[in-house]
């Protein structure tokens, strides 16, 4: 648990998340190396980096976001101590895409 630096938000639990055991994933259900649900709101965009969930791009690849057993970006998010929406600000700035798994 640390708080997030850019915004200081105090419940960035990433790093408690990725030193513990894998797990499946929280909305469809899809176990590590999985891939997701189409209809999983977890899953992002292969083609955007965006959420997958309604999004419309035809050439998205869900082998890219498989599932990993972590939610997309903690490992980023908890490198850089900050929260995942700040994290995605960060990136966005950058013209970096958000990781996808
Ligand atoms: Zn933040
Ligand atoms: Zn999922
Ligand atoms: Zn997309």
């Amino acid at each position: 648990m640390f708080k997030c630096k850019d915004c200081g938000d105090l419940d960035c639990d990433y790093d408690d998340d990725i030193a513990g055991p894998p797990r499946n994933c929280g909305d469809c259900g899809a176990k590590p190396e999985e891939q997701h649900d189409p209809n999983c709101d977890v899953q992002r965009c292969s083609a955007c980096s965006g959420q997958r969930l309604m999004d419309g791009c035809e050439d998205h690849d869900p082998e890219l976001t498989k599932w990993t057993g972590y939610w997309p970006g903690v490992r980023e998010a908890a490198e850089l101590k900050v929260c995942l929406n700040c994290l995605q600000t960060k990136l966005r700035k950058e013209g970096k895409p958000f990781p996808l798994r």
